[in-house]
């Protein structure tokens, strides 16, 4: 391997290389290695801070018009380039290639849409209890904007993190996953080829331990945004505390669906597996776990399995139509088929799937429907991650929402039922971020993308998760 083969940071408006260690990066399906990443040191963590805190005085003066134009020409930029994006999502990360076009192409409408925020960033004017005074709320940016980001939505996350911290004056330094950082160094390539003013947008890449924990120790971040679990949410929480540091943790989920008697079955049955085997079960809101009222939890099994049995899988870098790739790594596979043996140990009966596959080469696992399981259980607790339902039949709602409430996490929910009253009791008494009805589980950019409990502090999207990226300046002013 030569200097040439080793991504390059992008860092002040230049790429370089950042010496030290490196990090392969493989293809999951074939695990063939790709390329190769640095592993930044704290030096060059500190450069990448620095550069982006030089450059935000002037990125802020800037009106937010002018902002938003930088950002319409990064979106109109990969409108031209989806296939060449969505081919190195689908080598890296494992993803169907109709699915990895879907996320490049709504990563250019989410630029688009933060964009369209630069003329409704608005601060408040208040009543006075004094004569002759006026109180403004002026809304600030954070200054520089850390952002860490999974390997689940690489090419959407870079997104997330970066389109609103700049449309609301900010600057950012991100560090994709160390799984599938190339799409991210591909972005900065492009991001290269417009006039967005160095310094604005930088990219360091490197392992969690390393490089992110240089990032959140740095005493110039005014903000981190994170996606990933709720271990390291944990301790990048406890590195920012040691200097008050904001953070924005979007951690892991456990979302229980609520199936009822009344539901339309076949309707729950596909928007549950859709929920379950996109992306091959690896997303933070998917159905992990069913409560069915006993009297249909037989036909609902009945019509989950043949979902699953019709699910197409394989390697997504040589076959396009395909339902489901691989898990991202090793550490992924072995965990799966851990749960489920566990959750077989315990009492749960494979209705289908049930072992990983064998297709010789990938890490892959069988779509995965178990029954017979219990509130005790660790499939029913613990975050799986992969492409397996399991079932545990309940008597009621109140039983089904005393369930799903007892978590450690706080994410998303869904109920399937064709009763309003029942629906709407679901939704004031469901404690989670979000609650679907009658429909799978997948976010709007213009919602509020936030977790309770474990699942998350702050959240994204819309504009509750715009104004996370700056801080409220309150103005008194006697006239
Ligand atoms: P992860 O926590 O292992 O890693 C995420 C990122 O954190 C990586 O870039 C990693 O290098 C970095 N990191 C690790 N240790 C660090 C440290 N000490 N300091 C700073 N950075 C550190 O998560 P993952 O395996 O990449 O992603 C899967 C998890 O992400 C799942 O739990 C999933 O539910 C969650 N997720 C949540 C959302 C959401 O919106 N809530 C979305 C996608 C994924």
């Amino acid at each position: 391997m030569n200097d040439s083969d080793i991504c390059q940071n992008y860092i002040g408006g230049a790429f370089a290389a950042a010496g030290g260690e490196t990090i392969a990066v493989e293809n999951p399906a074939t695990q063939t290695t790709l390329g190769h990443i640095p592993d930044s040191d704290v030096a060059t963590v500190n450069r990448a801070v620095a550069a982006a805190r030089a450059a935000q005085p002037a990125w802020e003066k800037l009106p937010a018009i002018e902002r938003a134009g930088y950002l319409r020409q990064i979106s109109a930029r990969l409108r031209e380039r989806v296939a060449e994006f969505a081919d190195l999502i689908v080598r890296e990360q494992g993803k169907v290639r109709a699915l990895a076009e879907v996320e490049v192409n709504f990563t250019a409408d989410y630029i688009d849409y933060m964009a369209e925020w630069a003329r409704r960033i608005e601060g408040e004017v208040i009543e006075s209890d004094r004569a002759g005074e006026s109180i403004f709320l002026l809304r600030k940016p954070v200054g520089v904007v850390a952002g860490i980001l999974p390997w689940n939505f690489p090419f959407f996350l870079i997104a997330r993190k970066m389109a609103p911290a700049l449309v609301t004056g900010n600057t950012v330094v991100i560090k994709p996953s160390e799984e599938t950082p190339l799409n991210a160094y591909a972005f900065a390539r492009l991001v290269a080829e417009t006039g967005l003013p160095a310094g604005v947008f930088n990219l360091v890449g490197g392992r969690g331990a390393s490089t992110g924990d240089s990032m959140c120790s740095h005493p110039d971040v005014g903000l981190i945004t994170f996606t990933g679990s709720v271990a390291t949410g944990s301790r990048i929480m406890a590195t920012a505390a040691k200097n008050l540091t904001r953070v924005n943790l979007e951690l892991g989920g456990k979302a229980p669906a609520i199936v009822l008697a009344d539901a339309d079955l076949d309707l729950a049955a596909k928007a549950i597996c859709d929920s379950r085997t996109i992306n091959t079960g690896q997303v933070c809101n998917c159905a992990e776990r069913i409560y069915v009222e006993k009297s249909v939890a037989e036909p609902l099994a009945e019509k989950i399995a043949a979902h699953l049995k019709a699910t197409r899988y394989g390697d997504p870098s040589a076959e396009n139509e395909l339902d489901m790739g691989p898990l991202i790594n090793k550490a992924g596979l072995d965990k799966v088929v851990s749960m489920v043996e566990q959750a077989k140990a315990d009492g749960a009966t494979v209705v289908t799937g049930g072992s990983a596959s064998d297709l010789g080469q990938g890490y892959h696992y069988l779509p995965t429907l178990l029954t017979d399981c219990r509130a005790d259980m660790s499939i029913m607790r613990d975050e799986i991650f992969g492409p397996v339902l399991p079932m545990q039949t309940v008597d009621s709602l109140d039983e089904a929402i005393a369930l799903a409430n007892d978590s450690d996490y706080g994410l998303t929910s869904s109920i399937y039922t064709t009763n309003i009253n029942a629906a709407m009791q679901a939704v004031h008494a469901l404690q989670y971020g979000e609650t679907y009805i009658n429909r799978e589980n997948f976010e709007a950019m213009q919602g509020f993308h936030a977790g309770r409990r474990k699942s998350g502090i702050g959240g994204a999207d819309g504009k509750h998760g715009l104004y996370e990226f700056m801080e409220t300046h309150v103005v008194y002013m006697q006239h």
